[in-house]
C-alpha cells in the first residue's frame, strides 16, 4: 500500500505540532515571567531614609558599595607590606604597621558590611548587619587617629608653640592654647589626644548609633580636622600639601556621605573619595616619612 506525501506531512504535523505548540507556550510563559521579575527601568536609588533610620540602597548601589571598597583590600595589604619593608627604624616600623593595619581594616570592614547587607537581607541577619555597621563607623574614627599617627610620630620637631604660631591667621588652636595658658603642645601629646578623641567618638557612636546623624558627621569633621590645626597652617615640612589635599578629598566626600537617596550611588562616591584621600596620604607617608 502506497502512502501519499501529503498524507505523510499531515501525519508528521499531527504528531509533532502538539509538542511544538506546548514547548512554544512554555517558553512564552518563561519569558513573560522573567520580564515580570525584571524591573522595567533600572533603579539607581531609593528615597532618602527617615531621620533615625538607615538608608536602604538599591541593588546596583549595594554592588557599587562592595566593589569600591572591596577592590581596595588587596592594594592596601600590598601597600602595608611595602611600608614596613621600607622602615629603617623601630618607630618607622610601628608607625607604618599601625597605619597600614588601619588602612586594611577600613576597607575590609566596609566591604564585609556592604556584602552582608547585599547577600544577607532577611531579618535573621539583623544582628550581624548591626554589628558590622557599627564596626564600619568605628573604623572611620580609628582610621582618622591612625592617619595622624605616622606624622605625629615621625615628623621631626613637630612642636606647636603657641607664641610662635599665633602669628598665622589660620592657627586658631594655638591661639586658644595661648589663652588657656598652654605654651607648647608637642606631637606626642597630640598623638594621644587624637586616639582619645577617636575613643570618645566610638563611644558616642555606639550609644547614639543612627540617632543624631548630622551630629555624627560633625564629630567626624571635628576629630578629623582639630588635631591638624596646630601644625597644618604652613608648609614647614614635606608632605603638608598632600595632607591638605587628602583631607580635602575626605571633606568633599562627606557631601556624598550625607546624600544617600538624593544622589544615585552617593555612598559609593563617598567610598571613592575615601580611597583617593587615603592614597594621597599613603603616598606622602611612603615618600617623606618612612625609609
Ligand atoms: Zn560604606
Amino acid at each position: 500500500m502506497s502512502v501519499s506525501s501529503s498524507a505523510v506531512d499531515e501525519s508528521i504535523c499531527s504528531t509533532t505540532w502538539p509538542k511544538f505548540h506546548g514547548y512554544h507556550q512554555y517558553s512564552l510563559k518563561i519569558s513573560s515571567s522573567l520580564k515580570a521579575s525584571l524591573p522595567r527601568k533600572l533603579k539607581w536609588k531609593n528615597s532618602p531614609a527617615k531621620p533615625t533610620e538607615a538608608y536602604k540602597p538599591v541593588l546596583i548601589e549595594q554592588i557599587a558599595n562592595i566593589v569600591t571598597h572591596g577592590s581596595c583590600i588587596l592594594p592596601a595589604v600590598c601597600a602595608t607590606w611595602l611600608l614596613i619593608q621600607r622602615a629603617s627604624t623601630p618607630t618607622q616600623y610601628w608607625a607604618g604597621l599601625i597605619y597600614g593595619i588601619a588602612l586594611v581594616f577600613l576597607f575590609t570592614v566596609s566591604a564585609a558590611f556592604h556584602t552582608t547587607c547585599c547577600l544577607c537581607n532577611s531579618s535573621k541577619y539583623l544582628q550581624i548587619r548591626d554589628v558590622l555597621h557599627r564596626g564600619d563607623r568605628a573604623m572611620i574614627y580609628i582610621f582618622i587617629a591612625s592617619s595622624y599617627f605616622p606624622w605625629l610620630s615621625l615628623v621631626p620637631n613637630l612642636n606647636v608653640t603657641a607664641e610662635t604660631t599665633n602669628k598665622s591667621a589660620s592657627s586658631l588652636l594655638p591661639m586658644l592654647l595661648s589663652w588657656c595658658g598652654v605654651n607648647s603642645l608637642v606631637a606626642a601629646d597630640l598623638r594621644w589626644l587624637v586616639w582619645f578623641l577617636a575613643a570618645m567618638g566610638i563611644l558616642y557612636q555606639q550609644i547614639f548609633h543612627e540617632k543624631y546623624k548630622w551630629l555624627e558627621t560633625l564629630i567626624y569633621v571635628l576629630i578629623g580636622l582639630l588635631p591638624s590645626l596646630p601644625f597644618v597652617h604652613g608648609d614647614e615640612f614635606q608632605g603638608v600639601w598632600e595632607l591638605k589635599i587628602g583631607g580635602a578629598c575626605y571633606i568633599i566626600g562627606l557631601i556624598f556621605f550625607k546624600a544617600d537617596g538624593r544622589i544615585p550611588l552617593a555612598h559609593a562616591i563617598w567610598h571613592i573619595h575615601v580611597a583617593l584621600g587615603a592614597s594621597i596620604h599613603y603616598y606622602a607617608v611612603f615618600s617623606y616619612l618612612i625609609g
